[in-house]
């Protein structure tokens, strides 16, 4: 299955200037084939091939006046002629009018990339002689596919990456058992068939990182002491301890994060019928002031984002059940609605019908009937 995504980019000065210099150079590339094919064509009668076009161009390079084409990447000037040559045969063909030379203000600033040396993350896409470049929209672009047909291009003064995205192929229609995850303080995520997804607070290499940074901040606030003592500026060796800081943070992060993708993957291609979560409190996320929920509720957040481009992807209906659903007082079994639990309840007793669990998990259970609640309220 081959999906087309067409993502807004956030380049920051340095690229922008380079992304046009990029579609400059394609746009060369094009007029120099163009009018070499139609030169070509006025001697002989025949048709150039894009072929020879480019073994031209790679001799035109080795002289000085046409050695800044070494600056921007080869495949630029390479696909231009193929997409010039394609324009000529379309031509020909009686498919299209005869190509027009591309002109610097009407013509749509385009270029392609080699799609194999395109690096695509949630946040950014690592482009060949320019770096890396910011997405506007997180994660919109999967980023396990094979990438197709590249183009980056310029609309209404905006950067926009279009890429074909193949997905690995279906495994027929094969739609497993709906489920229900219930996001957790204790354990990132518990799913209603009884698996669980623990947090990586306690894995190894989490706990290091979170010791490191720790030994970091101590040693930078001695250096904040003394600054105020001496009434002076931040030293050299503050400033690294606080890129130090900011390191280590963001390697954290990543570990959350990637273990995040990790689980919402394994769920979202197991392809299940739905997948039913819980709404989540923004407003009361946001008053939230302390630090260590705070961080909680980010990575709730960060869950149901990747839930729901990823269920897009691959075409999985997500639910998400209404705040006011009671899914934790609810008794899974019977229906039975308690009119009080406690947080220190741990165990899901039903007085009706006398059914125990596991609190977390009868509330995911829940989750996965919130579509029958729903249709039947
Ligand atoms: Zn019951």
């Amino acid at each position: 299955m081959i999906k087309t995504y067409k993502v807004q980019l956030k380049p920051n000065q340095v690229q922008h200037s380079l992304l046009n210099q990029a579609a400059g150079t394609s746009r060369w590339a094009y007029n120099w084939g163009l009018a070499k094919s139609i030169e070509h064509y006025n001697e002989t009668g025949k048709f150039l091939l894009d072929g020879d076009l480019r073994k031209e161009l790679t001799q035109l390079k080795q002289t000085s006046e046409y050695e800044w084409l070494y600056k921007y990447s080869n495949n630029i000037t390479k696909q231009a002629l193929k997409d010039m040559s394609q324009a000529f045969k379309n031509f020909f063909k009686k498919n299209a009018q005869f190509p027009k030379f591309k002109s610097k203000r009407k013509s749509k600033a385009s270029f392609y990339h080699d799609p194999l040396k395109l690096k695509l993350t949630d946040t950014h896409v690592r482009l060949e002689k320019i770096g890396k470049v910011r997405l506007v929209e997180k994660g919109r672009i999967p980023t396990d596919g094979k990438f197709l047909n590249p183009r980056i291009g310029q609309e209404n003064g905006k950067w926009y990456l279009s890429i074909g995205v193949e997905f690995e192929p279906d495994i027929g229609n094969d739609v497993s058992e709906p489920i229900g995850i219930d996001l957790g303080i204790k354990d990132l995520a518990i799913i209603s068939d009884g698996r669980k997804y623990k947090n990586i607070n306690k894995s190894k290499r989490v706990k290091q990182l979170e010791k490191r940074k720790k030994r970091l901040q101590r040693r930078a606030s001695r250096h904040y002491e003394r600054m105020v003592k001496d009434r002076c500026k931040k030293s050299q060796r503050l400033l690294k301890l606080e890129a130090d800081i900011r390191s280590a943070n963001k390697k954290i992060c990543d570990q959350h994060t990637n273990h995040i993708h990790q689980m919402t993957s394994e769920l979202v291609k197991a392809k299940p019928a739905y997948i039913v979560i819980e709404d989540l409190n923004v407003n009361g996320m946001l008053k939230n002031h302390k630090l260590a929920k705070a961080i909680q509720d980010n990575r709730l957040a960060e869950v149901r984002r990747q839930l729901e481009y990823k269920c897009e992807w691959y075409g999985v209906e997500l639910v998400i059940a209404d705040r006011f659903y009671p899914s934790s007082k609810l008794c899974s079994q019977c229906g039975h609605k308690k009119e009080q639990l406690k947080l220190s309840e741990r165990v899901y007793h039903c007085e009706h019908c006398g059914m125990e669990m596991d609190r977390d998990l009868n509330a995911t259970i829940n989750l996965l009937h919130y579509k029958m609640y729903e249709l039947s309220a």
